[in-house]
């Protein structure tokens, strides 16, 4: 078992961060001041801060110092433990020591890939994705007056649930007769709150789980109440997720369209047919292709697609295979995200890892992947980044021309406000800090994740959201 002692500071959610990225089976040891990881090699090191702001890890006589001035003590701790974990484990990692940390924010302030490489470690191709990216991110939310409102609408149910799906999501099959009474809690909650905010709206996003699993009567109304009750301007960004074919019909798309609305998502996460019967998604590549040519036909122009690298019985190639498919279909946006360990998924990280190739094979076809995806005429927009991913990369959205989702860029920033209304939702309100260009002070408020309870108490919830809003 590996034992990190902490010398002068109390910072073990750095500590934590960095030794996660090499090991498992952490623990915060508070009473030894230490942090220790069972899947570590038996040795005792000292991550160190000094008074000057340098910190130093120390194992056995070796000492391990980053180079230059010292940063903010946070990242310079990263910095030092970094360094040592690399030479014990005999690894690096793709976004080097940046962890805890959207690696666009760190290069909204260090402006190039050189300075995210000599400062943080970060690779060359990771460093040129979170520059390029951060500018795209900057020029989005520079679309979004800070004064603005952006809404989130959640339906946290779906026809399935995927055996990788770590959301609050549930599968319909038990809550059929309870989709009709969410619904309406939803639109009281809606009723409620709407002609209260008194904000422009600069964007409203329909996620969850799957919205269009509604019923076409329950569909068609919650769109109604939207439109009815949200001020939705011509210049606001509309986005459903209609994510599964399975719960796609013709009607549906016909009630968007009714609306104006031209943004949906379609994900299709695999083009591998037996992939996704065995992820427990009933549905078949066909499926995905059938639906988004009848979409592409009622003029969404704006449609994104997510597709999953490292997923489960899939190799590095299919990755890729599925990517090629995708591109041909050519949807406005992209979104590649990387199968990471979820707590509440059906797959352990074992099955995850155990499955794939190799944590190598795994980044080169993700790398394949951009290449592919550059080539297309796409370009990054918005990224985050897990805790846990298993290894260490990224979630990237991709757009076409000037096609990239704000409300996306409006959540993932964390500097503009988010009003979520629905089960499992979370808002948010963003202050400014003097003397911070590119930080928020970030407020959160919840609302429960039980549907059960939040069609009962959906007043409460949004009386909450009221306070928290100042409506
Ligand atoms: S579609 Fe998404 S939210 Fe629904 S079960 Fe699958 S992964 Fe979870």
């Amino acid at each position: 078992m590996l034992e990190v002692k902490l010398k002068g500071h109390d910072k073990y959610y750095c500590v934590s961060d960095v030794v996660r990225l090499f090991y498992d089976g952490l623990c915060e040891d508070r009473e030894r001041v230490a942090v220790t990881a069972e899947s570590g090699p038996d040795m005792v090191i000292t991550c160190e801060l000094e008074p000057g702001g340098r910190s130093v890890t120390y194992c056995g006589d070796k000492a391990y110092v980053p180079e230059g001035e010292p940063l903010e003590a946070g990242r310079e701790i990263r910095r030092s433990l970094y360094l040592a974990l690399c030479d014990i484990s005999g690894r690096t990692m793709p976004w080097g020591c940046l962890t805890g940390i959207r690696p666009t924010l760190v290069a909204y302030e260090e402006k190039t890939p050189d300075r995210l490489i000599e400062r943080y470690y970060v690779s060359p191709d990771k460093a040129v994705l979170a520059c390029r990216t951060a500018e795209e991110e900057l020029r989005l939310t520079e679309l979004i007056p800070e004064e603005d409102l952006n809404i989130y609408i959640g339906i946290p149910f779906c026809p399935t649930r995927c055996s990788y799906c770590s959301f609050i999501s549930q599968d319909i099959s038990h809550h059929m007769n309870r989709l009709t009474a969410y619904e309406e809690a939803l639109e009281s909650e809606i009723r409620i709150l709407a002609p209260r905010i008194g904000r422009r709206v600069s964007s409203v996003y329909v996620g969850g789980g799957t919205p269009t699993v509604l019923p076409e009567e329950e569909f068609r109304s919650l769109l109604d109440c939207m439109y009815s009750e949200i001020a939705i301007d011509g210049n606001c960004e509309v986005t459903i997720e209609a994510g599964r074919p399975d719960t796609i019909t013709e009607d549906k798309l016909l009630a968007m369209r009714e609306h104006g609305i031209t943004r949906i998502c379609i994900n299709p996460q695999t083009m591998n047919s037996d992939t996704l019967a065995r992820l427990n998604r009933k549905h078949t590549a066909e499926d995905i292709v059938r639906i988004y040519e009848m979409a592409k036909a009622m003029g969404f122009d704006s449609i994104n697609m997510d597709l999953i690298a490292g997923l489960p019985y899939e190799t590095a190639e299919d990755f890729t295979k599925s990517l090629g498919r995708v591109i041909e279909l050519d949807p406005a946006n992209i979104t590649i995200h990387t199968l990471y360990k979820k707590r509440r998924a059906e797959l352990s990280k074992e099955t995850v890892l155990d499955r794939n190739e190799s944590r190598g094979s795994l980044a080169d076809a993700v790398k394949e992947g951009y290449e592919m995806l550059y080539e297309a005429g796409y370009h990054p927009y918005y990224m985050y980044r897990q805790k846990d991913t298993g290894h260490g990369l990224e979630n990237t959205g991709f757009a076409k021309g000037d096609t990239g989702c704000i409300y996306n860029v409006a959540m993932m920033t964390d500097v503009r406000d988010v009003l979520s209304f629905g089960a499992g939702s979370s808002s948010k309100r963003c202050f400014r800090q003097e003397g911070e260009e590119y930080k928020r002070r970030v407020e959160r408020c919840f609302t429960t994740k039980n549907a059960i309870e939040y069609i009962k108490d959906y007043a409460k919830a949004a009386e909450r959201k009221a306070e928290f809003f100042g409506l």
